[in-house]
């Protein structure tokens, strides 16, 4: 379909009767633009948190299913009431759940996967004139039929998954701030918008603690070439475009500094160097689908020696990690050491390919103020370190700043530095 647009609204952007009818009035807009649109809106400010609360009262370990059925009327509500407000303003609107959008998923409750979308009903809907509501982060699964959600954040990816299946011409993410910036702008006063972020780079942004998009939707985007465009809900001006690599307007080193509170790091001592010591910890974790980030072993360095493997988890997942791995104690390691507050910083570039030197000069930057580095990891476009949750705040100003990231232009040009040595 021509001069279609998916436009996603994100819950601080619905939170209150009077940002409801702003979002419907900028649906409205684009209506009278001549477009034909579909919205996908979250659930209203603390809406989702407010129902586990609710679920956690009545019971310690929730029905997976019930949880979906609970979760997913959030998203509901601010469909309903939104439609309502567009009608008011002389449009035709329709709500319709993440099932009755065809939004089919696999059966996993509480973290479910998109495996098709049906747009049937959202093709007829929108072919008799009506703006198309789609209720985010949920979906039905394929063979239960059971209602399903899709993990926290997830009606970015509804909002991806509806414009690959319409062919939108862009898929606008309504949001808070105003885009994706070169670093948390409440960290960073003077950090940059990004014109244009690359979905690679976004990819490691997302995953290294950038708010702005859930990883999924960005993964899902890339895969099926749909243009993502975050902006401000609160104002006119255009946010980020996340485009294909080639395509950026900028081509610098560094792109961001993003950075995380929530890590948690346990280490193994006394894992024995032989096959499948790693794999028999590792899956006892996968059994409690716990999300492992960095993992770190070496080689014990004398023969018949014992290695040491650390890994991170999101904090929340600690005790459950701990859980699961005491029973391997004294078989699969000697001795287990939990640190509950940690933190990660990244830098990530897709310019650091091709440039020796950035890892040097991260370290360089972290060491003349101190901050000790308790693990590090690379891809070919990001570096993350681990370190004391409470240096994460200055950490990112300190290599923000060492990049020379702020300001209007400066991304563009790149400054030769002096590194000690190269990674
Ligand atoms: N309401 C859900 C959440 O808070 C989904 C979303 O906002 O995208 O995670
Ligand atoms: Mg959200």
């Amino acid at each position: 379909m021509s001069g279609l647009i998916v436009m996603k609204f994100g819950g601080t952007s619905v939170a209150d009767a009077e940002r409801i009818k702003r979002a419907a009035r900028r649906i409205v807009d684009k209506r009278e633009l001549g477009n034909r649109v579909v919205a996908v809106l979250s659930a209203r400010g603390k809406t989702t948190d407010e129902l586990i609360a609710m679920a956690e009262e009545v019971s310690d370990a929730p029905d997976p299913r019930e949880m979906d059925m609970l979760l997913s009327t959030g998203e509901r509500i601010s469909c309903a009431l939104c439609a309502m407000a567009i009608n008011d303003l002389g449009h035709r609107a329709i709500s319709l759940t993440g099932s009755q959008a065809g939004i089919v998923t696999d059966e996993s409750h509480t973290k479910a996967r998109i495996i098709d979308v049906r747009a049937d009903r959202i093709k007829a809907a929108l072919e008799e004139n009506n703006v198309v509501l789609v209720a985010g982060f949920q979906g039905v699964s394929g063979t239960a039929r059971n209602v399903t959600t899709l993990g926290r954040g997830g009606s970015d990816t509804t909002a991806v998954a509806v414009a690959a299946a319409l062919g939108a011409e862009v898929c606008e993410i309504y949001t808070d701030v105003s885009g994706v910036y070169t670093a948390d702008p409440r960290i960073v006063p003077d950090a940059r918008k990004l014109a244009t972020v690359s979905f690679e780079e976004m990819l490691e942004m997302a995953a290294s603690g950038a708010g702005v998009l859930q990883l999924r939707s960005v993964e899902y985007a890339r895969n099926h070439g749909v243009r993502i465009h975050c902006r401000s809900s609160f104002e006119e001006a255009p946010g980020t475009v996340v485009v294909a690599e080639g395509e950026t307007m900028e081509q610098p080193l560094i792109t961001a500094v993003t950075h995380s509170t929530s890590e948690a790091r346990v280490t193994l001592i006394g894992v024995p160097d032989e096959p499948g010591a790693a794999a028999r910890i590792f899956a006892a974790l996968a059994d409690v689908s716990i999300n492992v980030d960095m993992i770190v072993q070496n080689e014990p360095s004398s023969a018949g020696g014992k290695a040491e493997i650390s890994f991170t988890v999101p904090r929340e997942d600690l005790r459950a990690a701990r859980a699961a791995l005491e029973p391997l104690t004294g078989d699969a390691f000697v001795e287990l050491h939990t640190y509950e507050q940690m933190g990660k910083v990244s830098i990530i570039g897709a310019g650091m390919r091709s440039h020796p030197g950035v890892a040097a000069k991260v370290f360089d930057v972290l060491a003349q103020e101190g901050v000790n580095i308790d693990m590090i990891s690379t891809s070919p476009i990001k570096i993350s370190c681990v370190i004391d949750r409470d240096r994460v705040a200055q950490a990112v100003q300190l290599l923000h700043s060492a990049f020379e990231l702020s300001g209007p232009g400066t991304v563009a040009e790149e400054k030769p530095f002096k590194a000690r040595q190269t990674l």
